[in-house]
């Protein structure tokens, strides 16, 4: 039977006529089409067309920048599905989620904005030198009651205080955490636990770990179900990485270690320097040499940087430290097969195509430099005398990803290119905004 006979009969058997293919666009937002089950086999053959403006519309629905969009007439990107990513949505009867690749209808190729392209391109270059990335993603959010009257339109669910860990109802009202580890396995998102984090109605999720294409799919994957969750019961999920002021950020933590084409952890090395292996040596290394443009795709909003900061669990400085959340890169206590670094950089609104990617690249340009990294921190981090600050906001990362030669380089300058106009054009925005705080610091005492 064809392929897509197959899957096809497979669905029908479920109860599908629904196929919902969706792609992340730039700023890792999901795009889709849901496609009657007969319509499946044409989409497979020809692709599905999209207007290219998704990669120029802002959620506030500002037309953006992006080179070769506008400028071309906003003609189709084609978006082929993957078949091999077929997976019913438990919540709702009827419909399967599949992901889509986008490429150029004029070339066949793969478009420079594809986010899972470039990861994609990122693994092949690892895969050149025998490393295949494997990585585990950490995420947070925050859940919110409508609140209609309010300027924002949505509160917090709860607003309790020092409710890290607490178990159940009494910090959970209505078993928010229970539901959406549910449907999120039923999903087949491959997730390990969840728990309540620092701040009411702040939530953290892990996922397993993967190869990291894989992981990068679930974990796109995990934030829509998430938000789709939240939004079928009338509430919002939020990944904005400082939502709330008086309130910690939430964290896009990332697990990362390298295998070899055995499957042996090649991060592993019980002789070394701190039982790692050179090659994780000069991987973190990387990472920390990288970190400012890093930033700019891990760190991808102009309220990611408020996230930043000492006492926060979030970083505020390059540094790396052994088991130790006060710095930037953590090595976590296991070692043999377990050995890996978690960077604790990204914030939970990072498109997880590009934090994976940029870690990588990160990584593999240390590798390839061969350079070790300074002494690892040791005690609590937050000391600025110490080391480097991360950049203090979106401009100076962008500035800091355009002058990156090296990270460019391994990412692609369309693609970076692209991805700069789209925020810097977020950063102007941003900037001709009077916003609330001003009015408050100003319009009485001047
Ligand atoms: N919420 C913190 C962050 O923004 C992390 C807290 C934790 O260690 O779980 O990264
Ligand atoms: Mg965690
Ligand atoms: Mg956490």
């Amino acid at each position: 039977i064809p392929p897509v006979r197959h899957h096809l009969e497979r669905l029908a058997a479920q109860g599908i006529d629904v196929v919902r293919v969706t792609y992340p666009d730039l700023i890792g937002t999901e795009r889709a089409r849901d496609v009657l089950l007969d319509h499946l086999p044409s989409a497979c053959e020809h692709g599905l067309a999209f207007c290219r403006a998704v990669y120029h519309t802002s959620p506030q629905g500002d037309v953006v920048p992006v080179p070769g969009g506008l400028d071309a007439g906003l003609p189709d990107i084609c978006v082929r599905p993957d078949l091999d990513t077929l997976a019913a949505l438990p919540w709702e009867p009827g419909v399967a989620s599949c992901l889509g690749d986008v490429t150029d209808p004029a070339t066949g190729r793969p478009a420079p904005e594809s986010p899972r392209d470039l990861l994609r391109t990122v693994v092949d270059r690892c895969r050149e030198h025998g490393l295949h990335p494997v990585a585990g993603p950490e995420l947070e959010y925050f859940l919110c009651d409508a609140a209609p009257g309010t300027p924002q339109g949505w509160r917090r669910y709860s607003e309790a205080a020092g409710v890290v860990y607490t178990a159940g109802l009494r910090a959970d009202a209505d078993n928010h955490l229970l539901r959406t580890l549910r449907l999120l396995r039923d999903l087949g998102i491959g997730i390990t636990n969840g728990n309540h984090e620092f701040d009411g109605s702040q939530f953290e999720i892990n996922l397993n770990h993967s190869d990291a294409m894989a992981a990068a799919d679930r974990a796109f994957r995990f934030k829509s179900a998430v938000k789709e969750l939240a939004r079928k019961e009338g509430r919002l999920a939020t990944f904005m990485a400082k939502p709330f002021q008086g309130a910690g950020g939430s964290g896009f933590h990332l697990h990362l270690s390298c295998v070899d084409g055995a499957g042996g952890n090649v991060f592993a090395d019980p002789t070394a320097p701190y039982g790692l292996s050179t090659t994780a040596r000069h991987a973190v290394a990387g990472v920390l040499a990288h970190a400012p443009a890093l930033a700019a795709l891990a760190n991808p909003t102009v309220n990611s940087y408020k996230r930043f900061g000492p006492d926060t669990l979030a970083p505020w400085l390059i540094d790396w430290g052994l088991d130790n959340r006060s710095a930037m890169v953590r090595i976590p206590p296991e070692r043999g097969s377990g050995s890996r670094f978690e960077l604790r950089l990204g914030d939970a609104s990072a498109n997880p195509y590009l934090l994976i990617a940029g870690t990588v690249a990160a990584a593999l340009l240390g590798v390839l430099a061969g350079e070790e990294p300074a002494a690892p921190l040791e005690g609590y981090g937050y000391d600025r005398a110490r080391s480097a600050l991360l950049p203090t906001s979106l401009p100076e990362a962008l500035d800091a990803l355009e002058a990156d030669q090296g990270l460019t380089g391994v990412l692609g300058r369309d693609f970076v290119d692209a991805y700069l106009s789209y925020k810097r054009d977020e950063v102007a925005r941003f900037q001709r905004h009077v916003t609330d705080w001003e009015f408050t610091e100003y319009a009485y005492h001047l």
